[in-house]
């Protein structure tokens, strides 16, 4: 059981992060903002897949320009990620973004700053500062040395610091982020800063890479702090399209049994029993329970002897034999067909049970 350490909640847009709001997953869009009907497109497809919260790049000002549009066509909070241009941030405040994110400490000085921050105040917007390990201040690192696992206390004070320049022009609408592409200073980092801020913090591993590699040190990090209570909102960051950040980030949710969205399937390795293509069906299934939304535990395995009872904990499963399979639920065996109609029959039985739980939910 994970107790959530409870952070002071704010609201991005309509969406609470921190307190006890439930952890949130986000993504970051990859199209050129200001190419509106890319980036709406690719937004739209986050969405389906579950994104809570997007952010885009604002490098210039047709990006920042197209935040209203942006905005206005999408169904979830907008996030606009700037850096050193405080007029980039005022841009997209005043065109409804949801909120910024910022270094206060790299926006050219305190006026800039303060413009900056009585734009967030006027239009409620909240602040994240995002420190990375590529951003931290000369005179903290001379202190401090790059950030290592051993010391992460770089990074925490360069966003201490900034989170004080918020402080001191009265802004308290915070969430703090602090990024490292090393997993052991990413988890000591936020542990160490968890226990000195009661703002709600953004994890993230940054330049984690491709998916397989990206997906296992964001997993292992975000895993072990999300696992000790620390954590309000995150964004797996993959060298990928983003739907695969919104699909593992579920997936981590869901093995710690934090929140749950959509079928999981369980399948199993194959081995010298194996008679049917079975890597090849699981993609099949897999695709197609995409689009679900029930939380159904759905199996493919390999061989009719032991799969039903391998995939005991399966509502339904499918198991290939040579020649024919079964159709199975909680482990007992509930049709059997010929190898042709496996896929098919499964499928409308898949589609059966999804509806019957829709009815079960609905009266
Ligand atoms: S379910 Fe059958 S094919 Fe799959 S690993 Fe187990 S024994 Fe092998």
């Amino acid at each position: 059981m994970i107790t959530r350490k409870k952070t002071r909640q704010i609201m991005i847009g309509s969406t609470p992060v921190g307190g006890d709001a439930p952890i949130s997953v986000q993504s970051m869009t990859n199209t050129d903002t200001a190419r509106v009907d890319e980036t709406l497109a690719q937004i739209e497809r986050l969405e389906k897949g579950g994104c809570e919260l997007i952010r885009v790049a604002v490098p210039d000002m047709a990006a920042a320009s197209a935040i209203r549009d942006i905005r206005d066509q999408i169904g979830i909070p907008l996030i606009a990620d700037i850096h050193f241009d405080w007029r980039l941030a005022v841009a997209a405040m005043e065109r409804g973004a949801h909120a910024v994110r910022i270094n206060p400490g790299n926006l050219g000085g305190a006026k800039k700053l303060e413009k900056t921050v009585d734009a967030a105040k006027q239009h409620r917007v909240p602040i994240r500062v995002g420190v990375n390990s590529g951003s931290i201040e000369k005179d903290l690192l001379k202190k401090y040395g790059f950030p290592t696992p051993d010391k992460p206390q770089a990074l925490i004070e360069s966003a201490l610091r900034n989170v004080r320049m918020l402080e001191d022009l009265g802004f308290e609408e915070i969430k703090i982020s602090i990024k490292s592409s090393d997993v052991l200073t990413t988890i000591n980092g936020y542990r160490e800063l968890s226990g000195k801020t009661n703002y709600p913090l953004h994890l993230g591993v940054t330049e984690a890479g491709g998916l397989i590699g990206g997906t296992v040190k964001s997993s292992v990090a975000l895993g072990i702090l999300l696992s000790e209570g620390i954590g309000d909102t995150f964004r797996i960051s993959l060298t990928r399209d983003p739907l695969e950040e919104i699909r593992v980030a579920f997936e981590l949710l869901r093995a710690l049994k934090i929140r749950e969205r959509g079928p999981e399937l369980i399948s199993c390795p194959s081995c010298g029993r194996t008679k049917i293509n079975l890597f090849a069906l699981v993609e099949e299934v897999e695709k197609y329970i995409q689009s679900m939304q029930s939380t159904i535990k759905v199996a493919v395995m390999g061989c009719c002897v032991n799969g039903p009872g391998e995939a005991r904990e399966a509502d339904i499963g499918v198991a290939g034999g040579r020649g024919v399979g079964i159709i199975f639920k909680k482990g007992e065996i509930f049709k059997k067909v010929p190898e042709k109609e496996l896929l098919p029959v499964f499928m409308q039985e898949l589609k059966l049970m999804e509806e019957e739980r829709r009815q079960a939910q609905d009266k």
